[in-house]
């Protein structure tokens, strides 16, 4: 998969995720970049850096864009969609927390697993995704259910930032996330999609 110019997340886009963190459910898209230094693919390591001791995983069905995106209406974002992929929103829920903006908490290198693969001709208004921690369902999430649906919000980031053929949106994730410790294995599974698989090490190991 080529590098996309940027990653746009989305938080809090499931009323139960946001809910379980204590949060209210925000009344926007409420959007964040995560640098593309951070991407692995499945089966590479998730690192845990010595900076956080609360390290989690966030099963997040991933757009891919498929072409060119500024000033989308509905249906032009719609059209946009060049595939989905599973991704993992790994994030420093610690320092998410005392840092009071986010790049540090979700911006580590190895946090944001990516795949296995771009699986096109998809209807996103199917989608489900699901993640386990060392094989144990623990999240799970419909596209049905978002707060914003995948062409909103890929309408509402257009008219921020140009989307470009390759960019990521990561859609935001369900309830249920949790911490990772060295040993774990994660998995997002998407229905159409697939399984994206990373173990869990400390930097040090
Ligand atoms: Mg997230």
């Amino acid at each position: 998969m080529p590098r996309p110019s940027k990653i746009v997340c989305v938080g809090r886009n499931y009323a139960d995720h946001a809910k379980e963190l204590g949060n209210e459910v925000p009344k926007a898209p409420l959007l964040f970049l995560k640098p593309t230094s951070a991407i692995i693919g499945t089966g590479e390591a998730i690192l845990l850096p010595p900076a956080s001791v609360q390290v989690e995983y966030e099963a997040e069905i991933g757009v891919v864009i498929g072409r060119r995106l500024h000033h989308a209406d509905l249906r032009e974002a719609e059209h946009g969609i060049g595939g989905f992929v599973c991704l993992n929103d790994v994030t420093a829920r610690d320092l998410q927390r005392s840092d009071g903006q986010w790049t540090r908490a979700k911006g580590f290198n190895t946090f944001c697993p990516v795949g296995p693969r771009i699986a096109e001709g998809l209807d996103w208004k199917e989608l489900e995704v699901f993640g386990r921690l060392n094989g144990v369902e623990r999240q799970h999430g419909l596209a049905s259910e978002m707060v914003f649906s995948i062409p909103v919000l890929l309408a509402y980031i257009s008219d921020v930032m140009t989307l470009e053929p390759g960019d990521l949106v990561a859609t935001g994730t369900p309830a249920g996330v949790g911490p990772l410790a060295p040993g774990d294995v994660v998995e997002v599974e998407i229905p159409g999609v697939g399984i994206l698989r990373n173990p869990v090490r400390a930097y040090d190991e």
